[in-house]
């Protein structure tokens, strides 16, 4: 299938000043040389524990946050390259979708507003297009004409993370960035809004970025998978892949500590020993050197490169050096 979105040698360091000069000391390597690709009208899941860059990475393809190098290429179009007023087109076509609902829906203006704004933004419609428009994504996402009245603080957190899908559908995208749309939803509701997500993915041909540190969701919504460790993708491959056989030691790690939905199944369980290393001074060589069980001395000396060691499963990991060469 088509390649919708090229991401390449993608990074964002942050200055690290401190003293009276604020002089800058050293970066925080929030997101370190990432590159991956997502094909049209497949979810690419991005996973990782805190701090790891995944929702840093997210702001940088939507140009919230500036690249400090790195090409993103959508739909052939280099949108790393362009200006301030070019970007604010092209998210028409690139929306996200965020945790908190609730936090990103102005709470003085009604949801029929809050819904119609993006259009305005983006100069598409006349007025009664617009409300037509409105209540056309109000249904689609489950909710009606009645609610368009009301104000954010009248619904529920479902709801909400509804309306929040409703407004980032308003420009017909054709790429959403969805940052932890379920984690601050209770467990019931979090199916619900995750299978509503599935069926508008079907229904209006959607390509979906989905972060999160669940890896439990990640799995049910995903095609593909990229783990992030300290601001690198360390693995990256189908999703079915990743959950029978990962071999990146700290997925390994991580999936150990995920409950296996089939109790015939045993995984060998992997303790991870230690806490994560702080991005502002990340360890040498393999970042998780100084907690991965299988570390040889190559690992504290170079930075393993992620590459494919089967068809479609790439892998940052000095263990699989042999099996390229
Ligand atoms: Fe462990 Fe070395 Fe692989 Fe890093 S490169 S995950 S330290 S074996
Ligand atoms: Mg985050």
């Amino acid at each position: 299938s088509n390649v919708l979105l090229k991401v390449n040698g993608l990074k964002k360091y942050f200055p690290i000043r401190q003293g009276m000069l604020n002089t800058q000391v050293g970066d925080v390597k929030a997101v370190d040389d990432v590159s991956f690709e997502v094909f049209e009208g497949e979810t690419l899941g991005i996973v990782g524990e805190s701090g790891c860059g995944k929702s840093t990475t997210g702001r940088l393809l939507m140009r919230l946050l500036e690249p400090t190098d790195g090409a993103i290429e959508f739909d052939g179009k280099m949108i790393s390259e362009l200006s301030n007023s070019e970007m604010r087109k092209a998210r028409r076509d690139i929306q996200m979708i965020f945790q908190d609902p609730y936090a990103s829906l102005n709470p003085r203006h009604s949801i029929g507003k809050i819904l119609e704004e993006p259009l305005i933004v983006h100069g598409m419609g006349n007025a009664k297009e617009r409300k037509k428009k409105v209540l056309e994504l109000l249904e689609i996402v489950g909710l009606n004409e009645y609610h368009a009245k009301r104000y954010p603080h009248q619904f529920s957190g479902g709801q909400r993370q509804r309306i929040g899908i409703a407004r980032a559908l308003m420009t017909n995208p054709r790429l959403i960035i969805a940052d932890e749309p379920v984690s601050a939803l209770d467990v019931s509701i979090q199916a619900q809004v995750l299978n509503l997500l599935q069926s508008l993915q079907k229904e209006l041909k959607l390509t979906y970025i989905f972060i999160s540190h669940d890896l439990g969701v990640v799995r049910h919504i995903s095609n593909r998978v990229g783990v992030m460790y300290l601001g690198r993708m360390v693995e990256l491959t189908a999703s079915e892949d990743l959950y029978a056989e990962p071999l990146h030691p700290y997925t390994q790690a991580l999936l150990s500590s995920v409950p296996v939905p089939d109790p015939t199944f045993e995984r060998e369980q992997i303790i991870i020993t230690g806490d994560i290393p702080s991005a502002s001074n990340p360890p040498s060589g393999c970042a998780f050197h100084t907690r991965c069980p299988f570390k040889k001395d190559v690992c504290s000396q170079v930075i393993p490169k992620l590459q494919e060691v089967k068809p479609g499963h790439s892998v940052a990991c000095h263990l699989y050096e042999a099996i390229q060469h």
